[in-house]
């Protein structure tokens, strides 16, 4: 940026950044008790686990706290997953820019309940952090986002000082793809300048991040079938072909000896160039248990960012309790890939598919489908939103903000960076590693929602095109 667009932001920040700085600070026990009913509500979007009017009443819940800021036009659309996403508008000043601000309102599920150490759907205190599923991802970020839109009004009234629209996805955790489908369709009702993503989080509390890349995924089930039927493993094993064996040996050729993913015809061996990511600090991030070594040959950032990894999701086979003295007739398991920016979804899910074709042992039957695919994302470079958000992110938290990749998925990025080629996509929010996002025990840092807060405030309060 220039020295005088430099100054000029810097000179709005400062007219206004003790007045949003009290009304962000004032708005915190209701941030708390909005959280307090989002958590609440179940809203899995897996009518297997949850019942759908979970979701209902969250994205009902979102629709109406959306019109409490003023925004119209306020709308629970169906997309083609059925899922609703909610949306939401409020045109700005004539010449003044558009801003879409992203969340989702569907959570993970438990994943244990058995290991919360608080209720699962209840905000919980505890060491000045807040428990929950969803406390973070993402319901934290629909609570910065309405934070700072109730800032901006306390200072300047009903009217925003940019326009904004709001949407909030539904189906988000499933990968179901229902906004993706929706995004291009109806490309005129969510066109903006700038797009805040708000389903990241910083490096770590109190070092304001901009995320530049993700990782895409590709889903897929693999299934073997070997026997007719559970034979006897006394009478049996050693010669019957155990298609759970057949399994547990395929998914082994996945991994080297030291960790790192080797699938067929996929790099493993790319680098990170941006911020590294220090061992002791992932380590206690990832909670690794002493003794246990991390895996892969790269550093920590080149494996999270710059390498594909492969994760076994779920296994279908007998539980320990109740499992009988038999060879497997059949046997799945459910296969997630993350592939760095570099690398196109489609040949990494051609590559998966044919390894475990050709590797799967014995004879074996094998089907392999795919769930779903996601595109790597890279940020673009720098631009107006960018230079007024590294200065609201400045005067937020008192230092400069840093970057880094992520390991994550969030294939609407790339139908974004898609459908409005000229907008500028910002990855933010109230997510940094030790919320245990997608884990039990999920947590938020009510210091990271007011900082995050406030610097979105100052991001609309002086984002001039
Ligand atoms: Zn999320």
């Amino acid at each position: 940026m220039t020295e005088n667009a430099g100054a000029r932001i810097d000179s709005r920040i400062n007219s206004r950044i003790d007045a949003l700085r009290d009304a962000v600070r004032d708005l915190m026990p209701r941030a708390k008790s909005d959280l307090t009913e989002l958590v609440s509500y179940k809203s899995v979007y897996d009518e297997r686990q949850f019942p759908i009017e979970e979701c209902h009443r969250a994205a009902h819940w979102v629709a109406d706290a959306c019109a409490a800021e003023g925004l119209a036009d306020v709308g629970l659309h169906p997309t083609a997953d059925g899922s609703l996403a909610v949306v939401a508008t409020r045109p700005g000043p004539p010449d003044a820019p558009h801003v879409l601000l992203y969340c989702h309102y569907d959570v993970q599920p438990p994943l244990g309940e058995d290991a919360w150490r608080t209720p699962v759907w209840e905000l919980t205190e505890r060491d000045g952090r807040w428990y929950g599923r969803g406390a973070a991802d993402c319901k934290g970020n629909i609570v910065m986002h309405l934070t700072a839109l109730r800032a901006l009004r306390k200072l300047g009234g009903d009217d925003y000082p940019v326009g904004i629209t709001l949407v909030a996805e539904g189906s988000e955790e499933q990968g179901t793809g229902g906004l993706e489908d929706f995004v291009p369709r109806n490309a005129d009702l969510l066109r903006a300048d700038a797009i805040l993503i708000g389903d990241c989080g910083n490096f770590a509390v109190g070092v304001p991040t901009f995320t530049e890349t993700l990782r895409g995924n590709v889903n897929v089930v693999v299934r073997i079938e070997t026997l007719s039927g559970e034979m006897h493993s006394g009478m049996f094993g050693g010669a019957a072909p155990d298609a759970l064996a057949a399994l547990i040996q395929l998914l082994a050729t996945l991994r080297d000896a030291e960790g790192n993913t080797t699938v067929a015809g996929l790099a493993n061996d790319q680098t990170w160039d941006g911020v590294q990511y220090p061992e002791a600090q992932f380590r206690s991030d990832a909670g690794v248990l002493d003794g246990v070594r991390l895996t892969g040959s790269g550093t920590v950032a080149d494996m999270l960012w710059a390498r594909p990894a492969l994760t076994v999701l779920g296994i279908d086979a007998p539980g320990v309790v109740g499992s009988a003295a038999a060879v497997q007739p059949r046997a799945a398991a459910r296969l997630n890939l993350r592939i760095p920016p570099g690398i196109d979804p489609q040949r990494a899910r051609k590559s998966l598919t044919a390894h475990l074709e050709s590797h799967v042992p014995f004879g074996a039957r094998i089907t392999v489908e795919t769930e779903a695919t996601g595109a790597p994302f890279r940020s673009p470079a720098g631009g107006p939103a960018r230079t007024a958000m590294e200065a609201a992110f400045a005067a937020s938290y008192g230092r400069e903000a840093t970057t880094m990749g992520q390991g994550g998925s969030i294939p609407l990025c790339t139908v974004f960076a898609d459908t409005y080629p000229r907008a500028e996509i910002l990855l933010m929010g109230v997510e940094e590693p030790t919320c245990l996002i997608h884990a039990p025990n999920e947590s938020v840092d009510p210091t990271e929602i007011e900082h995050m807060a406030l610097a979105e405030a100052l991001f609309l309060a002086t984002y001039t095109r």
